[in-house]
């Protein structure tokens, strides 16, 4: 009984882990081997300069934050310039009727338009 036997990825038939190809259809199972029993830790991705000193670390972080916060503000920026383009253009539109309506409502009025000579 083979407790560390694998199917194989292209025919489905186990294969002993000593193997290094799979004999029904010859496929290469060492490189597949290399990577089953050990997973990549998703941690050597985050940690990926364990032996750099502290003040380092920090001062690399803080770049990355700075960048991040440059990226950030960047984008707000677009989006607040957007957004105060989009407002004006806005307050133009709804500034200019109010403003017919009161040139409207004086015309009536009989005493504004009296003439003073
Ligand atoms: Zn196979």
């Amino acid at each position: 009984m083979h407790v560390d036997a694998q199917p194989c990825p292209d025919c489905g038939t186990l294969f002993d882990l000593p193997d290094n190809y799979c004999r029904h259809c010859g496929m290469y199972l060492a490189a597949l081997k290399a990577t089953l029993p050990a997973p990549v830790p998703e941690r050597a991705v985050v940690t990926s300069r364990p032996g750099m000193p502290a003040p380092m670390r920090k001062a690399a972080t803080a770049l990355a934050i700075g960048t991040a916060l440059q990226v950030g503000v960047t984008l707000a920026g677009k989006y607040l310039a957007s957004q105060a383009a989009r407002g004006a253009s806005e307050a133009v539109q709804s500034a200019q009727p109010p403003a017919r309506r009161r040139v409207e409502r004086r015309q009536p009025d009989p005493r504004s338009n009296a003439p003073r000579r």
